[in-house]
């Protein structure tokens, strides 16, 4: 078994309705009871559109599913029209909230400044942020990978004391494989999770170990195993995937 608990989180992005959010999960639950009992060694949540928060949590109560947000405001409450607070994902039991997905930051013109800021948030209410880093095309051609990645991480762990190291999850997106078919090899994602965890471990080398790092990007079944064999690739962030039952149970299969 591996060092870490693996986490397979889906994020499911500006996609379901109420008819078809109720037949994926039910399919997956049924799914996850079908798969060997080490599917209790895996940590799996879904991260879905705020609307359907309330579906999720009533779906998903009595499962070993967790759930989440996609993102969160880094203002506590107030006048912030479209805005969700880190209070209001802890009434539908959130128990993760992902912050600076690549969309997010290019479409939403996030900084990371801004991102570190929701990350200290939602560790105040006690929620797990999954703190999204990756490069884009242009910046691995240029050799700015990790650079690019250490900037990400490094503002968040600015505003972090050392004992919230061991209560983020920290996803590693190559914003060029995200959607697009395109995985990383798994040899290309270790090296950046491994230069992701001596980030971490440069606060607190213990701690670090206990990190879960997720790598994302066009996961599916078929690349999952060779991905998550990696000594640094804890699991997986999963968009695509996420929608399709036998794609993400698949890819929880390939977890555990
Ligand atoms: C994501 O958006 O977090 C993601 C990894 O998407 P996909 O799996 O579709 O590449």
């Amino acid at each position: 078994m591996k060092q870490r608990r693996p986490l397979i989180a889906g994020n499911w992005k500006m996609n379901g309705s109420l008819v078809t959010n109720a037949v994926l999960l039910s399919e997956l639950q049924s799914g996850i009871k079908n798969l060997s009992a080490s599917a209790a060694d895996c940590d799996v949540a879904v991260c879905v559109p705020a609307p359907y928060l309330a579906q999720v949590q009533v779906a998903l109560q009595t499962s070993s599913i967790a759930w989440g947000a996609q993102d969160v405001s880094a203002q506590a409450g107030g006048a912030y029209t479209g805005e969700m607070s880190v209070s209001m994902l802890k009434d539908f039991s959130c128990a993760y909230a992902i912050v600076g997905h690549s969309e997010r930051r290019v479409y939403h013109a996030e900084s990371d400044a801004l991102v570190a800021e929701k990350t200290l948030r939602l560790l105040e209410a006690g929620i797990t942020p999954i703190v999204c880093v990756g490069e884009t095309l242009q910046e691995r051609k240029a050799g700015l990978t990790e650079a690019t990645v250490a900037r990400q991480l490094n503002a968040v762990l600015s505003v972090l004391d050392a004992a919230a190291l061991a209560k983020i999850v920290v996803a590693y997106e190559p914003v060029w494989a995200i959607g697009t078919g395109i995985t990383a090899t798994p040899e290309m994602a270790q090296q950046v999770h491994a230069f992701l965890r001596s980030q971490l471990a440069l606060m607190n080398a213990e701690l670090a170990e206990q990190v879960q790092i997720l790598y994302g990007g066009s996961m599916k079944p078929d690349n999952a195993v060779a991905l998550l064999a990696m000594k640094d690739i804890d699991g997986g962030l999963i968009g695509g995937a996420a929608l399709k039952s036998i794609d993400f149970l698949g890819i929880i299969a390939a977890a555990i």
